[in-house]
């Protein structure tokens, strides 16, 4: 099997954390990243993992980059859709810009690595796809309508595509994280982050690690059997 994976948003935070923990695997990995080019070349000389950057906003730009990750590394096996944003806002202020940006990046960024590299994932019948959704894609958020929908929409999206896929050897598979220690959550006051904690049955933030070995296990031959479901890792949070 041809182990080579790509890992969006895999620079910083989450994604970061699941292309170590690929690579620790064996991947060959490629980590994609949008705009921040000094954390991208930290990780980069740090890790020893290419970077390569374009956004996954842009459907022309996704296929251009996979084109230049698979002339590097060869055909990719494993697609992390991790990349994602938040633009808060209540409803009745959240702006247009605020809703699309973050439709375009969450759930049509995965459209758009996705569409790319299907065709030969069923070429060669194997195929994992794996999306980082959230605990609020599942229960609604508060201050996140945009991202809500965004994060649910990842999941109609795994449980559609994951029936296409079942006969061509593709699983498509989401992730929910609860609440983990990252940028996105140490941007949040500390004083919302303690409210947030005191929600969580363990009593602690998850860790990026907590989420990459659940990736690493999805992309494995092992998980063979497992398509279109969705891993909740939050803490006890929010059980469904
Ligand atoms: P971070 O903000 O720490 O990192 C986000 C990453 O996504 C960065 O590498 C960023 O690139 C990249 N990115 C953002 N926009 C784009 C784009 N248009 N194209 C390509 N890359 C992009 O986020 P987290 O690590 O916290 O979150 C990772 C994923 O996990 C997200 O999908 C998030 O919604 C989800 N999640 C996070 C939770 C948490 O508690 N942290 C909880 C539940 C879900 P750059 O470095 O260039 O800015």
């Amino acid at each position: 099997m041809n182990k080579v994976a790509i890992v969006t948003g895999g620079s910083r935070g989450i994604g970061a954390a699941i292309s170590i923990a690929l690579k620790n695997a064996g991947y060959s990995v490629a980590a994609n990243y949008a705009g921040n080019d000094e954390a991208a070349q930290k990780f980069k000389a740090e890790t020893g993992i290419p970077v390569y950057k374009w956004s996954v906003a842009d459907y022309d730009a996704c296929a251009a980059g996979i084109g230049r990750v698979e002339a590097d590394l060869g055909p990719v096996s494993v697609l992390v859709n991790n990349a994602g944003i938040t633009r808060d806002a209540m409803f009745h202020k959240m702006t247009r810009d605020q809703w699309k940006e973050v439709l375009d990046t969450n759930l049509s960024g995965v459209f758009n690595m996705t569409h790319p590299l299907w065709g030969g994932m069923r070429d060669r019948k194997f195929g994992r796809v794996i999306t980082i959704s959230s605990i609020n894609g599942q229960k609604g958020q508060t201050g996140q309508v945009n991202y809500s929908a965004s994060k649910a929409g990842d999941i109609g999206f795994t449980k559609a595509l994951a029936q296409e896929g079942a006969r061509a050897g593709i699983t498509v598979n989401v992730i929910c994280p609860g609440y983990i220690a990252t940028d996105m959550v140490m941007a949040v006051p500390e004083k919302v982050r303690e409210s947030i904690i005191a929600q969580i049955p363990t009593g602690r933030l998850g860790e990026p690690q907590e989420i990459a070995r659940c990736v690493v296990f999805l992309a494995s031959e092992d998980a063979g059997f497992i398509t279109g479901s969705t891993l909740t890792a939050n803490g006890g949070q929010y059980i469904t």
